[in-house]
């Protein structure tokens, strides 16, 4: 059994409904065995500004499926709830997003997975909804994510229950 971190993140089309559905469809997978999820956070859209704000979270997992595996069926997921990605806006919109951060200590980078996910230490809005579940979260060549959310300029929001 492996534990595994997945951040999502959406900006259209009810954002926070989205994120909703997208746990739901995690925690219905047969080899999903567990799932806890953080808090809502709104963030201001990175990398490309025009657009609207994100709601955000993170999922931990215990499953039985591999890292591979597991992408696909945060793909999966991404598909049946319409996202469409947009190759000239690669940080643009999205119905949903869903990003394999860690699972357990692997690293590894192939073409289609890079583990821990290449960007999550410069994110707040992975950054604290992942500390809100594991306060003491360490990657796998021991970088505190404490300190490196502490090392980042900006914040995100805590969604009050019941927000769009
Ligand atoms: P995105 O547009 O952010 O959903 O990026 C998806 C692309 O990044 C896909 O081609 C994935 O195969 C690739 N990718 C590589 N590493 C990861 C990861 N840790 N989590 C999610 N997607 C990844």
């Amino acid at each position: 059994m492996a534990e595994a971190y997945i951040g999502l993140g959406a900006n259209l089309d009810q954002p926070r409904q989205q994120l909703c559905v997208a746990i739901e469809r995690l925690r219905q997978q047969p080899a999903v065995l567990a799932l806890r999820c953080s808090s809502f956070y709104r963030s201001a859209p990175w990398g490309d500004a025009d657009q609207p704000p994100f709601v955000n979270a993170v999922a931990v997992v215990e499953t039985t499926l591999t890292p591979l595996a597991l992408l696909e069926v945060c793909q999966q997921i991404e598909q049946a709830l319409g996202r469409v990605r947009d190759p000239e806006r690669p940080w643009g919109p999205r119905r949903v997003d869903l990003d394999l951060l860690l699972y357990d200590k692997a690293v590894m980078a192939t073409e289609r997975l890079t583990l821990p996910h290449p960007w999550m230490t410069r994110r707040a809005f992975v950054l604290q909804p992942l500390l809100e579940l594991w306060p003491g979260a360490r990657l796998p060549d021991g970088t505190v994510l404490a300190d490196a959310l502490a090392a980042l300029p900006e914040r995100c929001t805590p969604l009050p229950d019941g927000a769009a």
